[in-house]
């Protein structure tokens, strides 16, 4: 691995929980251990708006791909790509445009794992699945650059990650890291984000948040304006930064959105 950081380890780690995991338990998965499952129940306890989170958010995921596939995006690099849950992205871009070129990245030994999962994708299309920490972006971009075209159009997307990575910057310099990743793709490229936040109620994404923290897990939730902040020198598409499940809402989004909070914001927007 580049950067000096050591290679993401791949042995699972079952003595405590990890977030791949926890929401793969929240999404009714079988890819996850008793700890996972501890931490996921005491979460919904205090949060009961988690659970309608990780389903609209992974939704929202589906969304912003046909979206993009249907605009004609050929190539698609995601980073924080979870285990492999169906539909997944490549399966969602290539029943729209066949050829599609998708590289996923992700530090987790369990997704690493169930990556062949993630690399059946169509005769004309191609995938990819690189193993590395999102803050490695050189590997991240080197390694994808053996698939994807970067002189081409890319929807880069980072999903439900960026509260992993934390708000202080001399810890993670997570704007800066954006920024990087966005400089490296060519303009008509598209960045797609969402990420937790506490605006929507406050007290309860505490409570989920302090528990994450406690697992040994960091997270930080973030306002609407630090959240739009990763957007900064793009032009958002349309409906801008909402929560998921109010973005280019589905049917389902609509009952979710009428059950209660969904803490989760998206975005999705074009590099000019
Ligand atoms: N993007 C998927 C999964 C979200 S879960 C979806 O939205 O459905 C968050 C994922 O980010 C997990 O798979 C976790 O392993 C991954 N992740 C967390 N921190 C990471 C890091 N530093 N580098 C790479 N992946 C990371």
């Amino acid at each position: 691995m580049t950067n000096g950081r050591e290679a993401a380890p791949t042995q699972l780690d079952t003595s405590r929980p990890h977030p791949a995991r926890v929401y793969d338990w929240w999404l009714g998965g079988k890819d996850n251990y008793p700890v996972d499952e501890e931490l996921g129940r005491k979460i919904l306890a205090v949060d009961p708006a988690v659970r309608r989170g990780a389903r609209a958010n992974r939704r929202f995921m589906r969304k912003a791909t046909r979206a993009l596939a249907h605009a004609g995006v050929r190539q698609f690099l995601d980073v924080g790509t979870g285990i492999p849950t169906s539909p997944n992205l490549h399966q969602v871009a290539q029943e729209i445009v066949p050829a599609a070129r998708v590289v996923y990245a992700d530090n987790d030994p369990i997704v690493l794992r169930h990556a062949e999962a993630l690399l059946q994708g169509t005769d004309e299309g191609v995938t990819d699945y690189v193993h590395a920490d999102v803050r490695d972006v050189d590997a991240i971009l080197s390694l994808a650059s053996k698939t994807l075209d970067f002189d081409q159009p890319v929807a880069l997307s980072l999903i439900a990650i960026t509260h992993y990575l934390s708000e202080d910057p001399a810890v993670d310099d997570v704007y800066g890291l954006l920024k990087r990743y966005v400089d490296a793709l060519a303009p008509g490229s598209h960045l797609v984000l969402s990420q937790v936040t506490p605006d929507l109620d406050p007290a309860a994404m505490e409570r989920a948040a302090t528990l994450f923290r406690r697992s040994g897990t960091p997270m930080h939730p973030r306002s609407r304006a630090e959240f739009s902040r990763f957007f900064d020198g793009m032009e958002l598409l349309e409906p801008g930064v909402l929560p998921v499940s109010e973005w280019r809402p589905e049917e389902e989004d609509l009952a979710a959105t009428a059950e209660g909070v969904v803490p989760v914001y998206a975005g999705v927007a074009r590099k000019l």
